[in-house]
């Protein structure tokens, strides 16, 4: 429990939220902003930041749960696919710092677009990354 962290509260209960499901480590939970219909966030139930932070059984544990969501969502909202996304810092768009995965329900006809433009890169620039990427 962090003091002052919102995904906390609703861990906890003193923040509202419509739960969905819940295990030993995590807690999911339907998005206020909803990207498409049944857009849900998944949460471990101990505080961490961030994806750097988080401990690899919570990690774990979301993601199971994550995985578990996307298969009632094809089941009971018919979606056609599932996105589970994550936004680690604020560059990459974070706005709550308590670990989560967002599980989107998408739809064929929903209004939903990819954030990038797919373009052939430099091959050089893309090998040099990989060598610095390599470990
Ligand atoms: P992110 O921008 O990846 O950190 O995602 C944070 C998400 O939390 C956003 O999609 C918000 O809509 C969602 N959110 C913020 N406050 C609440 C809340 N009280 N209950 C449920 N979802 C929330
Ligand atoms: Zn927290």
């Amino acid at each position: 429990m962090s003091p002052d962290c919102l995904f906390c509260g609703i861990v906890e209960g003193s923040i509202p939220s419509q739960t969905i499901d819940s295990d030993e480590r995590t807690v999911a939970f339907m998005d206020i902003n909803p990207a498409t219909p049944g857009h849900a966030l998944v949460v471990p139930r101990a505080h961490s930041a961030d994806l750097l932070e988080i401990a690899a059984e919570d990690l774990e544990a979301t993601t199971v749960a994550a995985q578990r969501l996307a298969v009632r969502m094809k089941d009971v909202l018919d979606a056609d696919g599932i996105n589970v996304l994550n936004a680690c810092g604020a560059a990459a768009w974070q706005t709550v710092f308590h670990f989560h995965l967002h599980v989107i329900p998408r739809f064929e006809d929903d209004p939903l677009k990819l954030p990038w433009i797919p373009r052939g890169g430099d091959e050089e620039e893309i090998a040099a990354i990989a060598d610095k990427l390599r470990t």
